[in-house]
């Protein structure tokens, strides 16, 4: 494939722009295989708009959540728990890349440091824009806040539901998968978690 004429609407290197073509010469070839035919009209620009989609919708391989959160850390006394509820997010099930998506709700017990409000929505998004499994999706949001912020707990409840259930196999149309994980105090003090789900309304 050529790079004439690439029209780039997302933030993308020579190289990577090199990856998005090869990219775009797959979906050709799936397109083939599934039976379609890939230079009707409605299909021309498909394979390179899937691609710079799929590009997109993976930026996770490309960001660092740490860097993310370190951008806006500051001293705070405060000794409560900080909950930023209902973050929206988008990934693809590992196993299918399938879409997944649903609402990641965070809370933690600050250690001297607070972050900025707006660095969890795009710590989640990091995370979560990649091959994921829900169950380590939650994991990592814990970890990552736990690793780069003085904390003295974390606790993260992710809803979602998930393309692969609905669009295929059991069919389950409607159903929801909830996950749970914490660390610090949230893993000794029962009461603190209740005090968490009461706070998200769950
Ligand atoms: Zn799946």
């Amino acid at each position: 494939m050529s790079c004439d004429n690439f029209d780039f609407d997302i933030d993308a290197t020579a190289s990577d722009a090199e990856r998005i073509n090869a990219i775009a010469g797959h979906y050709r070839e799936i397109i083939k295989l599934i039976g379609e035919d890939p230079s009707r009209e409605g299909l021309l620009k498909t394979p390179m708009r899937a691609a710079k989609a799929m590009w997109f919708a993976t930026q996770g391989y490309r960001q660092s959540p740490k860097e993310i959160l370190r951008q806006a850390i500051f001293g705070y006394a405060g000794s409560r728990m900080i909950v930023v509820k209902d973050i929206e997010f988008y990934s693809f099930c590992e196993h299918h890349i399938l879409p997944f998506f649903g609402t990641i709700s965070i809370g933690y017990i600050p250690d001297g440091a607070m972050v900025g409000l707006s660095k969890l929505p795009r710590l989640v998004n990091a995370v979560a824009r990649k091959l994921q499994v829900q169950e380590r999706l939650t994991a990592e949001v814990c970890r990552e806040v736990a690793e780069t912020l003085s904390v003295k707990g974390v606790i993260a409840f992710c809803s979602a539901r998930h393309m692969c259930i609905q669009m295929r196999g059991v069919e389950k149309q409607m159903s929801s998968t909830d996950t749970i994980d914490y660390l610090g105090d949230f893993e000794s003090n029962h009461a603190l978690r209740q005090e968490f789900l009461a706070m998200i309304g769950k």
